[in-house]
């Protein structure tokens, strides 16, 4: 799928991660690509977790203006006890594996939210199972997102983030552990599909270095081929850390801002330096 053939395309130009109301992100599928437009992307990614619902009408966006459009998705997956997020670019979403693959994840994503419940109500917050729903947008992906939204109007928090940090990551009342996918089997749905594996955001995981090494010497063996380096969920220090390893690991480097939001500064398109020298971007491999 040769989709920029004999050209060069300037890096800050790129964005291969961000959300739409087809998951947990607030902009409509044309909203989003509106607004990456309107900030300067050239060539965007719309990858919502475990679903491809919002591709069609995505799409059908660039093209009314001339921006170049890749099929996207983020997949949930656990691997050694972690919850680690794959990207998949230029997939087909129609492939029946990854369509079945998805559906699954999402089907999971129900009797999660309502463990996410009980534990939230053992903390005596009543009804955020009905409370979370109210913010779905996508019936079939809730997550802890929704949760948070409706915590933060309910006033457990200021925001998101500290809904996040009180209520929902480990060791918290309404944090569940969760079998995702396996890194195997995403890899190979998206690869299957036609696409190229992503790693997103690998400075999220709180991974010491051995267990760097390890993680990415197991993507690489089930066919992962890039990392993220340059991401709205990495620090300048992060986007050398990362870039140095995509080069010794021989990964492609992919770069996205993961927007989700217009409020979320960090997370916002046209605001992510270029790719650091060095490393090859994973577009050339389109
Ligand atoms: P889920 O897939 O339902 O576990 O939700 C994961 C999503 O929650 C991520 O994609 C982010 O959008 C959001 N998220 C995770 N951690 C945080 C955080 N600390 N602050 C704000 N949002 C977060
Ligand atoms: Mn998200
Ligand atoms: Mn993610
Ligand atoms: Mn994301």
């Amino acid at each position: 799928m040769p989709i920029f053939p004999g050209r060069t395309v300037p890096t800050h130009t790129v964005d291969l991660h961000c959300h739409s109301t087809r998951s947990d992100g607030l902009l409509a599928p044309r909203d989003v690509v509106a607004r990456a437009a309107a900030r300067g992307i050239g060539v965007l990614a719309v990858t919502d977790h475990d679903d491809t619902g919002g591709l069609d009408e995505a799409r059908a966006a660039a093209q009314a203006i001339g921006l170049e459009f890749v099929n996207g998705v983020e997949i949930s997956v656990t691997w050694n006890d972690r919850t680690l997020h794959v990207v998949g670019l230029c997939i087909d979403p129609q492939h029946a594996p990854l369509r079945e693959g998805l559906q699954a994840i999402r089907a999971g994503r129900h009797h999660r939210a309502e463990r996410i419940a009980a534990g939230l109500e053992e903390a005596g917050i009543a009804g955020s199972l009905d409370g979370a729903r109210a913010f779905v947008t996508n019936p079939e992906l809730v997550g802890r997102t929704h949760f948070a939204r409706y915590l933060v109007r309910q006033g457990y928090a200021r925001d998101v983030h500290g809904v996040f940090k009180k209520y929902l990551t480990a060791g918290k009342p309404g944090y569940v552990p969760h079998r995702w996918a396996s890194l195997e089997q995403a890899v190979g749905w998206i690869k299957a599909s036609g696409g190229v594996a992503v790693l997103a955001h690998p400075g999220r995981y709180g991974l010491r270095s051995f267990e760097r090494d390890s993680l990415l010497e197991r993507f690489l063996s089930v066919g992962g081929e890039a990392i993220e380096v340059i991401t709205g969920s990495h620090s300048p220090d992060e986007y050398a850390l990362w870039a140095g390893c995509a080069r010794r690991y021989g990964l492609l480097a992919s770069v996205g801002s993961d927007f989700h939001d217009p409020g979320e500064g960090r997370r916002e398109f046209g605001t992510l330096p270029c790719l650091p020298a060095g490393v090859k971007p994973v577009w050339e491999r389109f």
